[in-house]
Order: C-alpha cells, then structure tokens, then sequence
C-alpha cells in the first residue's frame, strides 16, 4: 500500500538527542512548549477572484492570532506528493514538518476556511498533557453513532511525537487519488453513519480507524467540545452581533467561538454545498468578528460586520502610553528654537 516515507519507529529517542543538544530550542521565548500552525492552500490561484482575496483574509486572521499567541505559522501551496492532492495534502505535510522541527512540540493544522474569532482564548494546552491529538468532536457520535461527522479535521493539534507518526501512516493509505480513494470511499459510506457517497475524504478515514483500531489510538485522542477549536459556521455567524451585545471575548464557546470553520463553502473552488454569496457574505462577517479585536488595539472598529469600513473609537493623544509622568524629552526643533 501507498506510503508517506520511510518508516522511522525511534523518532521519540532522535529527536529527544536532538533536545538535549539544541536545549534552548525547546521552549519559546515566552517559556512555552512551541506550537506551529500550518495552513495552506492550492498552488493555483482560485477560480473566482474573490476566492484569492478571502484567502488573504484569512491568513491575515491566522497571523494576527499567533503574532498575539507565541507561535510561529507555516503556509505551504505546494503538493508535497502529487497522490495526496486537495484535502488529503495535509498528510505528508504533516509528517515533513514533524521531522524538519523537531523544536516544535505541537502542530496545529487549520484549513484555510477556518478563522480565529476569538482572538483572546488561548489553548488549554496543559489539559493534553497526556494526549497526541486533539480535535473538535463527541466521544458519542464518533464511538458509539460511528457519525462520519462526529469530529472535524479543519482544525486540530498533533503532537510531535512517534504515535503520531504511526497514526499518519495507518491514516495514509486511503488518500491516493484515483481508485484507491474512490473504492475506499464506498467503504466508508459503508460504514459510517450519514456519510454520503464520495470519494474517501481525511476526516471519515480518521474515524474510520478510531472506530476499528479504538484499541490501538482512541486513548491518545482527546476530543474537545468545551469550546469551539472548530466550529461550524452556520450554527454561529448570524449570532455575532448578539454575542458583541451580550458577551465579551475569551471564552471560546458558545458566548465567543474560538474558531469558525466555513465547512461545505468552497470560496476557491467552483462547487460547495451552499450558495457562493451565501459563504462570502458570512466569511466577510467572521472575520471583520475576529479583526475587530485587532483594530480595538489601535482605537477602530468595524462600522459593521458587513462592512470593511472602519470607524474611530478613541481620540488619538499625545501620552499614547498613559504614562503618568512625561519624560522631559528636547526633540531636534526644541533646541534650535
Ligand atoms: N488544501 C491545501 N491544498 C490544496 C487543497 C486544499 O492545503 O491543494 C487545504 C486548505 O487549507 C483547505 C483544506 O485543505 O481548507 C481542506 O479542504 P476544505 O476546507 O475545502 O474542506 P472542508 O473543510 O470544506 O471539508
Ligand atoms: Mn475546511
């Protein structure tokens, strides 16, 4: 069967050798395990114009919240492996990462149509100390209903470990384009609850191995639903403006989700499951959600979610820093006076 590399099965002792040498990489700056978000995108530009400009949003979004974060963002819009094209790209990138950075402890992959909307909450990473991976889902719905949407992967943490490198590879072999994706996919539909038919997509395969192999990884798995590591757009975005109203940032749920995953919009693509304006109109709004955290920073706001525009919200004044005391600063023009 098809695989992403050659097989390493000692990866947790080279790169603990590799920490022992390089100690002050281990951590950041801030005195944090390192986290890296990797998304990305196709190497093509996207069909409709529009597509590209949301794109650039979103990365915009991503950079915001690692800048604000302590952690370093990977964007890739190569196709590592011409086999693992589209959304099955996320795999041998995955792996490559792993290996090429070794400082890093965690990889957080998060699709292109995903957006931070709460730029406060930070990650209970403390909470994962004994898990590899973390995703949005239910116990219930992946184990007991096998429910082909009982987690999402747009959005979820990989330790940099062994366990995940094995799980890549047993997670790998349904992703080759052509007849191995497409039989495997009828299998899937097979087997799990609700999945219509298609071709065999990340996210079933996933569950699909929980559900078989449970003994082999469920209990290296944390599936998350305290707040929003994904969450799905149509139940949230026409909400923003009673959240704004009723609720402050931080808290990651249902007051203000951490992150809203545009699934089902294909914002680059030609086909979707829902209208184009439809998505547009919404991505707009999430992220103009999001970026008004950003912009209270520097006294704007949004006029609206709908709207690019931006409004003042403070003065401007010359003690910027509220100091209490000005320094008895001479400027250049002071002294030729
Ligand atoms: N993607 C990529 N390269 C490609 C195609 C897709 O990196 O050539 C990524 C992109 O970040 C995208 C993700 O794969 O968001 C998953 O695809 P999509 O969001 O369309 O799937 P959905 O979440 O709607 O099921
Ligand atoms: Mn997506």
């Amino acid at each position: 069967p098809y695989k992403l590399g050659p097989h390493i099965s000692n990866w947790d002792e080279q790169r603990a050798m590799w920490l022992q040498k390089h100690p002050r990489m281990a951590k950041t700056s801030r005195g944090r395990d390192r986290i890296l978000l990797v998304t990305g995108s196709q190497p093509k530009p996207c069909d409709n114009p529009a597509g590209d400009h949301l794109l650039l949003k979103s990365l915009k979004n991503k950079m915001d919240y690692c800048r604000l974060h302590d952690m370093e963002i990977f964007y890739n819009m190569a196709h590592l492996d011409q086999e693992m094209a589209g959304f099955w790209a996320k795999l041998p990138l995955l792996r490559k990462l792993m290996l090429q950075h070794p400082e890093v402890e965690w990889i957080w992959w998060m699709d292109s149509d995903a957006m931070f909307t709460d730029m406060l909450f930070e990650l209970p990473i403390d909470k994962y100390k004994d898990h590899n991976m973390v995703l949005h889902g239910f116990d219930e719905m992946v184990y007991k209903m096998k429910s082909w949407v009982g987690l999402n992967t747009g959005s979820f943490l990989l330790r940099n470990c062994q366990w995940s490198l094995d799980l890549l590879d047993a997670w790998a072999p349904m992703g080759p384009k052509g007849v191995v994706r497409v039989e495997a996919g009828k299998q899937l539909t097979a087997t799990l609850t609700g999945r219509p038919e298609f071709e065999a997509d990340d996210q079933s395969a996933l569950i699909f191995l929980l559900v078989t192999q449970a003994r082999l990884w469920a209990s290296k798995v944390f599936l998350e639903n305290q707040y929003y590591l994904h969450g799905y757009w149509v139940i949230l975005v026409e909400r923003y403006e009673e959240m704004m109203q009723k609720n402050k940032p931080g808290t990651g749920d249902d007051r203000w989700p951490f992150v809203t995953h545009f699934v089902g919009c294909k914002p680059c693509g030609s086909y979707g499951d829902y209208s184009v304006e439809r998505c547009l109109k919404q991505m707009e709004r999430a992220f103009n959600f999001g970026d008004n955290q950003i912009l209270e920073h520097y006294g704007f706001q949004h006029r609206t979610l709908e709207t690019y525009k931006v409004r003042r919200i403070r003065n401007d004044t010359s003690n910027p820093l509220g100091l209490r005391q000005l320094p008895a600063i001479i400027t250049k023009s002071d002294r030729i006076a």
